[in-house]
Parts: structure tokens; sequence; C-alpha cells
């Protein structure tokens, strides 16, 4: 292990001798008593050497090992310490120019992942998933680009049919692909995000494991109101957790992340809904036809579905890296009329039996 103070966090003087690491006060690491022995000791932090000879040098300095020993203890108790050795090979798992790219995304997960070497191990974990996102509008697209970029190993987009231009955003497909086939249109723009070509998109044989994560992301926007109930249910089955995310009319809904028999279902939504409102279900079945005559067009802010694709992609990675994000139990709401994210808790509906635990043997 090859120690370094961590290259994401800023460096102050808050006096003459005590630094702040970090720059946002409430998090920021603070060290006291920093005179020029112990700077001279942290400039040596900075990846080139092991613990063994750190304590050599903090010896040579006049610092003393056991105070040496000391510091790197509370330094790395204050989360101020990285693993530099396990940040190389990490990043070494992605191709340039995608590694050089992932820099500041690493710099990120050192931050909210505090331990030497914790960041690294999370960063080679997401090069391991396989991710898939179903629907490639506006939402979906962006949610997948997002994802790639971050360094999730597979995203694989389904859809079908030609990409119109309504399906077009900044984050996703381009408007030059009006026309192409949305699947091929939303591969590009994963391999675009990644600087790199994705693994061959997989044709799985029967009873191949299913991905890591699967997003519901229909371009009707359908899934922010839980929609799909047969997909999620096969899901369920299956194990997989998933994610709703959507924009429908001013509103951008992401969440439930469902967490299979650990956390509430989508179909949990639609029943709170019921209970909330008798002739939802009406209202619900007839989402997806307008009757005969009426044209319409949906409303999808660019701004909004953008907002919620990068709110949906931070609780996958959130989700997959070990956290838990708001969206499980409950979902955040972006309203288009003032931009304000509000959260709403979701309990487990007693019908639903997606919690239901099985009856003890015998
Ligand atoms: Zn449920």
């Amino acid at each position: 292990m090859h120690l370094a103070l961590k290259p994401a966090l800023s460096r102050s003087w808050r006096d003459t001798e005590t630094l702040q690491f970090g720059t946002v006060t409430r998090f920021a690491g603070v060290l006291g008593n920093a005179d020029k022995t112990l700077c001279d000791f942290l400039a040596l932090l900075d990846g080139t050497r092991d613990r063994p000879a750190l304590l050599d040098a903090g010896e040579r300095l006049g610092l003393g090992r056991e105070p040496a020993e000391a510091l790197l203890a509370e330094l790395e108790e204050t989360g101020l310490l990285d693993d530099a050795a396990a940040a190389a090979s990490a990043l070494a798992r992605f191709p340039e120019p995608h590694r050089g790219q992932l820099g500041p995304d690493l710099a990120s997960l050192t931050l909210v992942h505090s331990g030497p070497g914790a960041a690294p191990a999370v960063l080679s974990r997401r090069a391991g998933q396989r991710i898939e996102v179903r629907g490639a509008g506006r939402v979906g697209a962006a949610v997948a680009a997002v994802l790639a970029a971050g360094g999730a190993g597979e995203v694989t987009v389904v859809d079908g049919g030609r990409v119109l231009p309504g399906d077009c955003s900044p984050a996703g497909v381009p408007p030059n692909d009006v026309g192409r086939l949305r699947a091929t249109a939303a591969k590009e723009a994963v391999q675009r995000a990644s600087a790199r070509p994705q693994r061959p998109a997989p044709r799985r044989p029967a009873g191949a494991p299913p991905p890591d994560f699967v997003v519901l992301a229909p371009r009707d926007g359908s899934a922010a109101f839980a929609g799909g109930w047969y997909e999620a249910r096969q899901l369920l089955k299956a194990g997989v957790p998933h994610l709703y995310v959507g924009v429908v009319e001013e509103f951008g809904v992401v969440g439930p992340l469902v967490i299979p028999a650990m956390s509430a279902c989508g179909h949990c939504l639609v029943l709170r809904r019921e209970d909330e409102d008798a002739a939802w279900p009406r209202v619900l079945a007839q989402l997806a036809d307008d009757g005969p005559g009426r044209a319409r067009t949906p409303a999808c802010d660019s701004a909004l579905a953008t907002a919620v694709a990068g709110l949906a992609a931070l609780h996958v990675q959130v989700y997959l890296d070990g956290g838990r994000p708001p969206s499980v139990d409950g979902w955040c709401e972006v309203s288009a009329v003032d931009g304000m994210p509000r959260r709403l808790r979701l309990r487990g509906h007693p019908d639903c039996g997606c919690l239901w635990q099985p009856l003890p043997p015998g």
C-alpha cells in the first residue's frame, strides 16, 4: 500500500499552525500543530512510499517513528489517506482516454468511501458491472450514457423502432440520429460517453445470469407511475434490483429503487395510489391509449429529463457502490414548475406481498 494524501482535498491554513483539508468546513479534516517537520512529512505522502518507508523517513526528519505512526493513524481515521497503488491499478482497468476521464470520478469516490484503497475498490467493481436500461428516450439513453461514463463495465439499452426528434437530448441520443434504429443510436451514445467500445452487446443464452441492475425508463414516461407490472414481476422473481425513472407531463420521477424482498416495489406504489384515489387504476390503464383521432405531444422538458437522468444514474451508482439512495423505500420528484426536488416515503403495501417472508418450515 502506497499512502497518499487524497489529491481531491484542497489544503489551506486556518491559522499559522492549523491545516484544513477540504473546502467545506463541515466535512473538512483539521490538523493542529503543523510545524515545518510535520509539513515536510506530509510532503512525503505522495503515493511513492509504503508505510515502513514513511516511518523510516519520519525518523530521519526528526519527527520520530512513533509520532509518525500516530500521525498516519490520525490521517487515516480522518479519511485523508488513500492507497495510490490501488488507485493506479483500478484506473488501469479502463483504457485511455476513458481512464483520464475517470480521474475526477475516482477523486470524488475517495471522498465518499473513506479508508485507503476503499474508493479504488469501488471503481474496480464498477468495471465488472452489467446494467440494462430499458427505454432509449430522452431519459433512458441519458441514464445509460452517464452510467457508462462513470465506469460501469457493460451498459446495454433495450428499445425498438427508430429515433424520433422527441427522443433526442444533449445527454443521450443526438438529433442527427433521427431515423436510425433506437438500439443502435443508444449503443453509440453509450460508447461515446465512455470513450471506448463497450463489450459486444450480449445475446445471452437462456439461463444466463441476469444483469446486476435494470433501469426501467420507457419513453412514454409511464415508469414514473410504476407501470410495467409484468416486467417488474419478472425482475422481482429473478432477484434483480431495478429503478423506475421517467418524466410525465411536468413531473420527473426517480424511484422507487427496488431491492427485491428487501424494499417496497413498484406495485406497492400502484396500490398506494389506489388507496389515495379509487379511480387511479382506470386512469393508469388509459395512460397509453388516448383514443382515436387525438393528436398528442407528450411533454418532456429537456432540462428536467437531463436532471432526472442524472439523479437516476447517481442513485444506481450509490446503490451498486454499497450505499442506500433515497429512492429505496421512497421516490424523488422534480417538478418543472419550480425545479425543487422532493423525496416521498414509500412503505411496503400490505396487499402487495413482495415483502412477505416465507413461512418457516414445519
Ligand atoms: Zn410490493
